[in-house]
């Protein structure tokens, strides 16, 4: 049996881009469901990304998601490179003007967007399963799922497919529509979070000839800790104590010297890829945030694209309702595309900047140490690096 309800704006997706996009079209007038396929503590139990750029913290508090963030975020000014047994400071806050970034974890951040929802009696639908999307190149798209034996169907004026990389929105374009640009890089990293005090209050992205390592946080109480492994590895075959074991062979003996460590109370292994799509849109569907793109997480530009993504469709769905000006909606693709492919570029930047590539000939690691040889002497390089790093305007 199929029942069926009408919405303007249906979300596939209830990850950080469909709940912020959902919210901030709501606070906008604009009816909007989200089908979400697992349960919220399921989303809630991931453990991603963590540093936030100005942009994307500005959506959040328009979003009314943006007060615990403001609470109990911190505020970087700059971060670290080591390399060669030392560390150098990248001071943000003086490159670009007084720009910084946000720390604060995607897992407390999707939480206040759910809260969020909750205050406002937004519709996000958990357990949707099998979710199919019809008639999306014409102008009356719908979509169905099902919730244990009943089918339901949402009628809608657009779909955003808000689904991540392995969703089922981008697989509904046809394949002749769209061109996918890919890289795979042959490491992944492995990730532990643990319940100490961070190492260093900023920051440490480390290059060192074992492999790449990076000393991150979420709070002044939570460490987040990765070291750069062959992708043949699995989290069985790394003990916590042969974690930190290695991460300190990594850093610089200082650091290493100061490390609180404890035990793992996450630890995973991901991948490293790249990935476009383009078009972003196909009809009247539009794909947003993991959907549509991902890269690797230096650079911390995997969420912060999301949000501009998110930050491009709000404001052209608001002008289509508000004024019927589709210009925003015409243009949404090849504007995010734009910024979608300046991050792409500096990740991959930053990535070949860092990490041991196995198949780097001794004239690939001189370029490398060139690399950041000419980085630490120009104050031009080092401004580019942090106009990325604290994010490209929307
Ligand atoms: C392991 C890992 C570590 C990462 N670390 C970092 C980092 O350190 N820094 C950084 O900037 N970025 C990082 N990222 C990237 C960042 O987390 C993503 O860019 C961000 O989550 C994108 O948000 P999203 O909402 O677009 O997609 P997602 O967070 O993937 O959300 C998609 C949602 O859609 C749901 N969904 C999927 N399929 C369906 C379906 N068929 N029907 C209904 N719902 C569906 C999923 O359950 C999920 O909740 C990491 C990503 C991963 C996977």
């Amino acid at each position: 049996m199929t029942s069926a309800i009408r919405t303007q704006v249906g979300i596939i997706g209830g990850g950080p881009s469909g709940l912020l996009l959902s919210q901030l079209l709501h606070l906008r007038g604009i009816d909007n469901v989200v089908l979400e396929k697992h349960a919220r503590e399921y989303v809630l139990g991931r453990i991603r990304a963590g540093v936030l750029e100005h942009g994307f913290a500005e959506l959040m508090r328009e979003a009314q998601a943006g007060e615990r963030m403001d609470r109990e975020g911190q505020i970087h000014e700059g971060f670290f490179i080591a390399h060669e047994g030392g560390q150098e400071r990248i001071d943000l806050h003086a490159l670009t003007g007084g720009k910084t970034v946000m720390v604060y974890g995607q897992t407390e951040l999707t939480r206040d967007l759910y809260e969020a929802r909750d205050r406002l009696g937004g519709k996000v639908i958990h357990n949707a399963e099998g979710v199919q999307l019809h008639e999306i190149d014409s102008a009356h798209p719908s979509l169905t799922y099902r919730q244990g034996s009943e089918t339901r169907r949402i009628d809608c004026d657009f779909i955003v497919g808000c689904d991540g990389f392995h969703g089922v929105s981008r697989q509904s374009i046809p394949k002749e529509k769209i061109q996918t640009f890919e890289k795979i890089f042959p490491f992944g990293w492995l990730g532990v979070l643990s319940r100490t005090p961070p190492v260093s209050s900023e920051l440490i992205y480390a290059n060192h000839e074992r492999g790449f390592a990076l000393c991150s946080l979420r709070s002044s109480a939570l460490s987040r800790y990765y070291i750069q492994v062959p992708l043949s590895d699995t989290v069985e075959e790394w003990s916590d104590e042969r974690f930190f074991d290695e991460l300190k062979h990594r850093l610089p003996a200082e650091v290493a010297s100061s490390m609180v460590t404890g035990p793992s109370i996450e630890k995973s292994i991901a991948p490293l890829r790249s990935f476009v799509v383009e078009p972003m849109r196909y009809g009247n569907l539009f794909l947003a945030g993991d959907a549509a793109h991902i890269v690797p997480p230096t650079g911390a530009r995997g969420l912060n694209t999301a949000g501009s993504d998110i930050y491009y469709l709000y404001h052209a769905l608001v002008d289509h309702y508000s004024s019927g000006d589709d210009r925003g909606l015409e243009s949404y693709s090849s504007r995010a595309l734009g910024r979608v492919w300046k991050g792409q570029r500096f990740s991959w930047w930053m990535t070949k900047l860092l990490h041991r590539f196995p198949d780097d000939s001794p004239y690939d690691r001189r370029l490398q140490q060139t690399d950041l040889a000419y980085l630490f002497s120009s104050q031009r390089a080092l401004a580019s690096l942090a106009e990325n790093y604290v994010g490209l305007p929307f």
